[in-house]
């Protein structure tokens, strides 16, 4: 059985999906990409997770992609005497590291950030429910005076989006990340607080060391990132929408139309989009979400969103597997609403340009004007598949290939099914046959869309479509 939904859903692995029986149900409620995030360690109890989520999907035959999302220049608090601290507005606070720190004020674990600070800037805490400005500044202490109070624990995460923080990405934080996903042979990594292309091609650099090559999503959470859009589209393989941290670094009324932004411009390149944070967050605490969070799950997929991802949700709440089923009922009942023409016939900015592009939408029109049943791809170009999805066809699209990598990272396409065949055998059409007879999506007879390799060529230019019978 596959799920009956196009747009693709990536769970947070944590405690709460570490029971082996909720993890399969996970899987089995149509978890496509399971992330963990790097910034929660890379020890054992991590490489744990992995081997946990490796052998659960090979059992249940789904190719399940790992993320693994390196922290980026991820700022925190040190430890509190107590675990945590009431701030009041107007209170005057002295920030550094916790040896140059006496018991009333606030400890940062690095602390060197603050030295990067001006008077005027502000220091958002606990995920912006808490606000400073800096009003003196000393070396590496900071004063900052409370605006907007309330309580901060050990290990608060620290956003300051007005300072130019001229931290180098990957942070040794993000290299411990790099080997351990090189090791765990993760499909797709995150970045965090992706500012400009560099900070890519550095993460992209760190991991060629170790012969892996991962697909590299740009977290888009900080206003730089957002004023980068379009260059860091063209070096990265994806986009997540972070909205997280994406509402304390920008005004958080500003932040529904940066997702749209974000999907359009994502979609016009034909990479895979992810919206995340929030998306069911009730369901941590309580069997059912709110209409709010319905509402936003279906006006994603109908913004474009490739990917819905759950957070707190499926990592520590309370009904992981329900959360999951609920997202993947949100996902179908909307897409019988799906806008797929408006994707097809789109008025691109530059003629569709790629060869890869021009293949694609020709295809997708083809299938729809002869009422094929699904669209099948068995060529050597690893863009075509995106250039494909990015055309919404409203029909499956099978993606033959010997190559389990590549299925994994396929996970994260919308409208993507990735069938394994035997090395060599990806040029018949054999296998989608079956896999197309068995989930009932067509019968003997029916007509598809077969894009098909006319020489061995890596790029899109050398393949040819097909109009087939199955
Ligand atoms: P995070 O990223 O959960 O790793 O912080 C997503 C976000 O900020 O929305
Ligand atoms: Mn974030």
């Amino acid at each position: 059985m596959i799920p009956h939904h196009r747009t693709k859903i990536v769970g947070t692995l944590g405690p709460a999906m570490d029971d082996p029986r909720v993890l399969r149900e996970c899987i089995l409620a149509g978890l496509d990409i399971a992330r963990l995030n790097a910034a929660h360690g890379t020890g054992e109890e991590q490489i744990r997770r992995v081997r946990a989520l490796r052998k659960t999907a090979r059992d249940l035959n789904r190719p399940v992609g790992l993320l693994v999302d390196l922290p980026g220049p991820k700022f925190r608090l040190g430890n509190l005497p107590g675990g945590q601290r009431e701030l009041r507005p107007g209170e005057i606070i002295r920030l550094g590291s916790p040896a140059d720190i006496d018991s009333k004020g606030l400890p940062v674990r690095d602390a060197g950030i603050l030295a990067s600070m001006e008077r005027g800037h502000f220091l958002y805490l606990a995920d912006g429910t808490v606000t400073l400005i800096i009003v003196g500044l000393g070396g590496s202490i900071v004063k900052g005076r409370v605006v907007i109070g309330g309580v901060v624990r050990s290990g608060s995460g620290i956003n300051i989006p007005d300072t130019d923080v001229r931290i180098r990405i990957p942070t040794p934080s993000d290299l411990r990340g790099i080997a351990f996903a090189a090791r765990q042979k993760a499909e797709w990594i995150g970045i965090s607080f992706v500012r400009t292309v560099k900070d890519i091609s550095g993460v992209r650099r760190a991991f060629s060391r170790f012969r892996h090559n991962p697909r590299i999503i740009a977290k888009i959470e900080k206003p730089q990132a957002l004023a980068n859009l379009g260059d860091l589209l063209q070096e990265a393989d994806g986009l997540m929408v972070a909205r997280g941290d994406l509402g304390v670094e920008t005004p958080l009324a500003q932040v529904p139309l940066a997702q749209k932004r974000i999907i359009a411009e994502a979609n016009e390149a034909g990479k895979p989009v992810i919206t995340a944070t929030q998306m069911l967050e009730s369901m941590v605490n309580h069997r059912w979400p709110t209409r709010a969070e319905v509402a936003d799950v279906a006006n994603a997929v109908l913004d474009g969103t490739d990917a819905v991802m759950l957070s707190a949700e499926t990592a520590i709440g309370k009904y992981p597997a329900e959360a999951i089923r609920i997202l993947a009922s949100v996902l179908t009942a909307t897409e019988a609403a799906y806008p797929f023409h408006a994707f097809l016939n789109a008025p691109t900015q530059k003629p569709v340009s790629l060869p890869g592009n021009a293949i694609s939408r020709s295809a997708c029109r083809l299938a729809w004007d002869a009422g094929a049943k699904a669209i099948i791809i068995s060529s050597h170009s690893e863009a075509l598949p995106y250039s494909v999805s990015r055309f919404r066809p409203s029909v499956p699209i099978i993606v033959l290939t010997g190559n389990r990598m590549i299925t994994r990272q396929l996970a994260l396409s919308w409208g993507v099914e990735t069938v394994l065949t035997d090395p060599g055998a990806s040029e018949s059409l054999e296998p989608a046959r079956g896999w197309l007879l068995k989930n009932r999506l067509a019968r003997s007879g029916d007509s598809v869309v077969w894009i098909h390799p006319t020489d061995r060529r890596k790029d899109s230019s050398g393949n040819s479509i097909r109009l087939a019978a199955i």
